[in-house]
C-alpha cells in the first residue's frame, strides 16, 4: 500500500439546495471539500495526505512549496507541516516587485503556522522549481532533509489523492446519497495547477462517477492546462497503472475574470448572490468563478457534482472587493 497520512476529515459531504438549483437551472450536488478540515481545510490537503506521507517516509524535516502570496495550498502546507512537527518553507509570488503585502487571509495563517516565508517577483517565480531545488539544497547543508513539493501539490502522486476522492463520491451514491447511484452528467470544478483535474478526470472514469469533467481554468489557457493535466495524469497512471482511462476532460478558459485572483463585477455580484440565496460561500479566487462558468454554460449538464475546492482565506483577504456592494 502507497503510504498516505489521514489528515483531512472524510467522507466530505454531499450538499444539495433547491435554492442553488433555482439560481442555477439545473440540478447541483456540492462535494464539499471545502469542508476537508478547519483551517487547512480545502482540496490542497487530500494532495498532502500522500505527499507529506512520502515527506515523512523520507525522513524530511523541512516541506519546502511555493504558491501565489495568497496560495490555499501554501497555507495548507505551512499548518499540517506544523501539526507534523515540520518546518515549511514557502516562496510566495507577490503581484509585482516592491509591492507590499498585509499578512491577511492565508498569509496571516502561514504566519501563524511558523513558516519561513521568501517573497519572490513574477519573474523569479518563473524558476520556482529551480528556487526550490536550491533551497533543499541550502537545507541539506545544515543536515535538514528537504521535501520538495511543486505547486499547487500537483503532480502524479498529489493527484491520486483525487482518484480516491471520486472513489468516496461513487461510494456515497452507492449509499443513496447524492441523489442515488447514478453518475453525474458532469463534474464541474476550478482548474489552478491541474492536479485536481488529472485525478477527478481518472477517478471519475474509474469509478463511474460522470462522464465528463468541466475544469474551469483560473489562469493561463486551454492549450496549457490540456499539456499539463495530461503529463499529471501520466504521472498519476505511472503510478497506477490501473487507472488507464480518464472521463471526458472539457478545459474551460472563458471564465478567468479579469485574471488570476481577480473577479469581474459579475462575477463578484454572483458571488454575493449565491451566498444570500442559499447560504454557500464562494471563494473569489477559484470556487466563484467554477460555479459562475456553470450558470453560464449552454447547454448545461443536467446532474451536476459542483467540487467545492475551498479558499475561504482568499474571500477573507479581498475585503475591498465589495466596497461597492454594501454602500449600494
Ligand atoms: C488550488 C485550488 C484549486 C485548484 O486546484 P488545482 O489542483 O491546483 O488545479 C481550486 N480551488 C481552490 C480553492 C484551490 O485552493
Amino acid at each position: 500500500m502507497r503510504p498516505k497520512l489521514r489528515l483531512a476529515h472524510l467522507p466530505t459531504p454531499l450538499w444539495h439546495s433547491t435554492a442553488l438549483d433555482a439560481a442555477l437551472g439545473t440540478t447541483v450536488w456540492v462535494k464539499r471539500d471545502d469542508m476537508t478540515a478547519g483551517a487547512e481545510a480545502g482540496n490542497k490537503i487530500r494532495k498532502l495526505e500522500y505527499l507529506l506521507a512520502e515527506a515523512l517516509e523520507r525522513g524530511a524535516t523541512w516541506i519546502v512549496t511555493c504558491g501565489a502570496v495568497q496560495s490555499n495550498h501554501a497555507r495548507a502546507t505551512a499548518l499540517l507541516a506544523a501539526r507534523l512537527g515540520l518546518r515549511s518553507l514557502l516562496f510566495l509570488r507577490t503581484v509585482a516587485p516592491g509591492v507590499a503585502h498585509a499578512a491577511t487571509g492565508n498569509l496571516l495563517l502561514d504566519r501563524l503556522a511558523g513558516a519561513e516565508i521568501r517573497l519572490i517577483t513574477p519573474e523569479q517565480y518563473r524558476r520556482r522549481a529551480e528556487l526550490m531545488e536550491e533551497a533543499g539544497a541550502e537545507l541539506a547543508q545544515r543536515d535538514e532533509v528537504a521535501y520538495v513539493i511543486p505547486e499547487g501539490g500537483s503532480n502524479g502522486l498529489g493527484a491520486l489523492s483525487y482518484v480516491d476522492a471520486m472513489r468516496e463520491v461513487r461510494e456515497q451514491l452507492d449509499l443513496g446519497l447524492g441523489g442515488g447511484p447514478e453518475p453525474f452528467d458532469a463534474v464541474v470544478h476550478a482548474c489552478g495547477s491541474g492536479g485536481t483535474a488529472a485525478g477527478v478526470a481518472l477517478g471519475a472514469r474509474r469509478f463511474d462517477v460522470a462522464s465528463s469533467v468541466h475544469a474551469v481554468a483560473v489562469c493561463d489557457d486551454r492549450d496549457y492546462f490540456a499539456e499539463v493535466i495530461a503529463r499529471i495524469a501520466g504521472e498519476a497512471v505511472g503510478l497506477e497503472p490501473r487507472l488507464g482511462q480518464r472521463a471526458d476532460l472539457v478545459i474551460h478558459d472563458a471564465w478567468k475574470g479579469p485574471g488570476y485572483g481577480m473577479v469581474s463585477p459579475e462575477q463578484r455580484d454572483f458571488l454575493v448572490d449565491i451566498a444570500r440565496r442559499t447560504g454557500l460561500v464562494l471563494d473569489p479566487v477559484y470556487s466563484a468563478k467554477a460555479l459562475f462558468a456553470l450558470s453560464q454554460m449552454d447547454p448545461k449538464p443536467r446532474r451536476v457534482l459542483f467540487l467545492h475546492t475551498g479558499g475561504l482565506p482568499g474571500l477573507l483577504a479581498q475585503a475591498d472587493l465589495f466596497g461597492e456592494v454594501w454602500s449600494a
